[in-house]
């Protein structure tokens, strides 16, 4: 049977509130006929975005080429084809996911029953960010769509083309009653946030967590905000220095450093680490993107020149005040370009040091002793991801034990991100909730308690006033 619904239109920025507030509604109406909660329903959609990742694919790596300069492997790796290995586990997961999780009772209660049974939320926004914007939009929808929900999405604005094509591709894979792409951008989602919501899941910086957060607790709407921070690589000596450094520069300089789990900073331990580092790191840079990166294909763009110009201050500042560019530093705004760079001799209070940086730019600091690393990351808010490169596995337990991040990874950064088994998300500063996998399925349904206890006979009598006999067995 057809559904009494609309799709939301296709909303420019600059939309007057009481648009998305209409349309919402009729949105809204089909989450209240529970339309998309059957599993063959959700199984449906699940299976059109897979058709629309693997049939557009080529539309969504042009659009990020366009966006973010993006190659086209690193576009396939990092957003399409790790989307749909999302969709795929989601597929295969589905059913053992929505079966009801029996509870035990204790004795006294019996004979009952109870179980927790997940249940679509309803209507959930999700607001993406820019710098993986098909990963960051349809990795939760994924999560959302398998949970049961209707979904509004609002992409962002500073990656247009990508925007674009999900406005225009989701509606024709994806059932429109269920489902709707906004212009996204600060007036839509004002308008989109005064709204109450089931669920909404935010990504993005801090700044603007902090307004989705306020702006929910108006409407009582839970959030799972996605944020970032400067996630720090400590590094011991290394035995495999190599593999070490090229590790390093790939979680850095994917995305020309526009990733919320790249590693912001490192923290080198003691000389021979700090050595090891600076004498590899410009090898494993020069042999992923030449002599001259910018002639590389393989090497992304920033999304303004104003972003490249801002990491251009930070680095000059810092060198002012006595740090090194060891290697890259050319910048061109214009041409929203920035080598891979990396700065020696940054001090803690260093420009480089203030903020997340979420750039090519890799500071280096060093530290004296293992605990001194884990002390200055402790000092600081939580980061989404935390990593250490070592040859003493011995290590592995206090970092476990102290670090407070999001994730962690050890002789590998940005990985853990891209694991379907894993959930995602940060702590603190870096965010709260969590996705991918089962944890996007759990973020947007409700774990639903019930019990039934039949009343054919009454066991419960005990329960009841007058309270007299408890008092005296008490
Ligand atoms: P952005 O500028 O794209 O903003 C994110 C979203 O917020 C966009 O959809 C944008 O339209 C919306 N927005 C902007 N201003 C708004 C306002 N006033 N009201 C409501 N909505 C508004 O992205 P950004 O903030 O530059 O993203 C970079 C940050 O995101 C970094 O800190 C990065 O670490 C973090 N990030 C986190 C993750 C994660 O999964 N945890 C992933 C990617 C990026």
């Amino acid at each position: 049977e057809p559904l009494p619904t609309e799709a939301l239109p296709i909303m420019p920025a600059g939309t007057r509130p009481e648009e998305p507030h209409a349309a919402v509604g009729r949105l809204r109406a089909a989450a209240r006929l529970r339309a998309a909660h059957p599993r063959t329903v959700r199984l449906h959609q699940l299976r059109g975005l897979k058709r629309m990742l693997t049939e557009q694919q080529e539309r969504f790596v042009n659009a990020l080429g366009e966006d973010l300069g993006k190659a086209p492997t690193e576009a396939l790796m990092t957003e399409v084809i790790s989307v749909r290995s999302e969709v795929d586990h989601a597929i295969l997961h589905l059913s053992e996911w929505m079966e009801p999780r029996p509870a035990k009772l204790p004795l006294t209660l019996q004979p009952a029953s109870a179980e927790v049974r997940p249940r679509p939320k309803g209507l959930v926004l999700i607001i993406g960010a820019w710098n993986y914007p098909v990963q960051l939009t349809l990795a939760p929808l994924v999560g959302a769509l398998a949970a049961g929900n209707a979904v509004v999405i609002s992409p962002s604005e500073k990656a247009p083309a990508t925007a674009r094509a999900l406005q225009e591709l989701l509606p024709q894979y994806l059932d429109s009653a269920l489902i709707s792409v906004v212009a996204g951008g600060r007036d839509c989602n004002t308008a989109l946030l005064a709204e109450p919501w089931d669920h909404i899941l935010y990504t993005g910086g801090e700044r603007v967590g902090r307004i989705v957060y306020e702006a929910a607790a108006k409407t009582l709407s839970p959030v799972t905000l996605e944020l970032g921070g400067k996630s720090p690589a400590v590094v011991t000596p290394a035995r495999n220095t190599g593999a070490m450094a090229r590790r390093l520069a790939w979680a850095k300089f994917t995305n020309a450093g526009q990733t919320c789990v790249a590693p912001d900073y490192i923290l080198a331990v003691g000389e021979e680490a700090h050595a090891q580092v600076v004498a590899e790191l410009p090898k494993a840079i020069r042999e992923f993107y030449g002599a001259e990166p910018r002639e590389s294909k393989d090497y992304g763009r920033l999304i303004s020149a104003e972003h490249a110009q801002r990491l251009a201050d930070m680095v000059e500042k810092d060198v002012a005040a006595g740090a090194e560019v060891l290697v890259g530093g050319e910048v061109d705004p214009a041409a929203r370009y920035m080598a891979p760079t990396v700065v020696t001799g940054v001090q803690p209070d260093g420009a480089l040091m203030q903020e997340e940086l979420f750039g090519p730019v890799l500071p280096v600091l060093k530290v004296g002793a293992f605990q001194d690393a884990l002390d200055f990351i402790a000092d600081r808010p939580h980061p989404l991801a935390a990593y250490l490169f070592t040859d003493r596995p011995r290590l592995h337990r206090a970092f476990d034990e102290q670090v407070q991040a999001g994730g962690l990874g050890y002789d590998v950064a940005l990985l853990h991100a891209g694991i379907t088994t894993l959930p995602f998300g940060g702590i603190g500063s870096s965010g709260m909730g969590a996705y991918h996998g089962q944890a996007g399925f759990e973020t947007f349904s409700h774990l639903r308690p019930s019990i039934t206890k039949s009343d054919q006979v009454d066991t419960l009598k005990t329960a009841y006033p007058p309270y007299g006999w408890m008092k005296r067995k008490m």
